[in-house]
């Protein structure tokens, strides 16, 4: 199976991919996560990466569809995929497309999480992760059980330095302006799903599942 997860940072979908990762043994394809790992690792591609990140702008379409198509000649990707973050622009969109139909392959869904933006500016900066297993906490609505480290594995929480106010708004209104445009490029082929984002984890994975199944 292979899904897209679109939606508004904050939205939860790296919290629903894990899920959807789990019970359908297919793998989290993040570009996110990816260009976090080039940061730390303090590659090139991290390096260019970090000044588009940093202001919560979108790092070029070129440097994302690199990557993207490194990734999808691994084998580990045969059973099926998520995409979390990605596409992200009609450009990645049509990138997209090609690196599928050179694989003979197509989506199955296109999973749409949507939430208002007073309630993903509240998440946001609420926001902490796990610095060894990413799990994803919340100060208000989900916090752990020890202030400051992981209930999984006793690791610090940090914060992302694009969850600020100031950077989420530009962050959103990225999305709106270059991501959510995205469904008019999937409608036509019947794949688009929305999915209310707003109540809890598991609410929102039920009407998930009945998409899937
Ligand atoms: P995310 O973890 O998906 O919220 O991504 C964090 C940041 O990484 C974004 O604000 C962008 O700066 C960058 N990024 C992640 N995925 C993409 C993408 N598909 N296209 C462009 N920039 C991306």
């Amino acid at each position: 199976m292979r899904i897209i997860l679109l939606g508004p940072p904050g939205a939860g979908k790296g919290t629903q991919a894990k899920m959807i990762v789990k019970d359908f043994k297919i793998r989290q394809l993040s570009t996110g996560d990816l260009l976090r790992e080039n940061r730390r690792q303090g590659t090139d591609l991290g390096k260019e990466a970090q000044k588009f990140m940093d202001g919560g702008d979108l790092v070029p379409d070129s440097v994302i569809l690199g990557m993207v198509a490194k990734e999808f000649k691994k084998p580990e990707l045969k059973p099926g995929y998520i995409l979390d973050g990605f596409p992200r622009t009609c450009p990645q969109a049509d990138g997209l497309d090609q690196l599928l139909k050179d694989q003979d392959l197509a989506l199955d869904h296109v999973l749409v999480l949507d939430v208002p933006d007073s309630e993903l500016v509240r998440r946001l900066t609420a926001r902490r992760s796990c610095s060894e297993c990413g799990h994803i906490y919340n100060l208000v609505f989900n916090p752990p059980k020890s202030e400051g480290v992981c209930d999984h594995d006793g690791s610090p929480l940090v914060h992302r330095s694009d969850d600020t106010e100031e950077t989420v708004v530009n962050r959103l209104k990225v999305y709106k302006d270059q991501t959510r445009p995205l469904i008019d490029h999937y409608n036509p082929q019947g794949l688009v799903r929305l999915i209310d984002g707003t109540g809890n984890v598991k609410d929102i994975y039920d009407c998930i599942l009945k998409v899937l199944k």
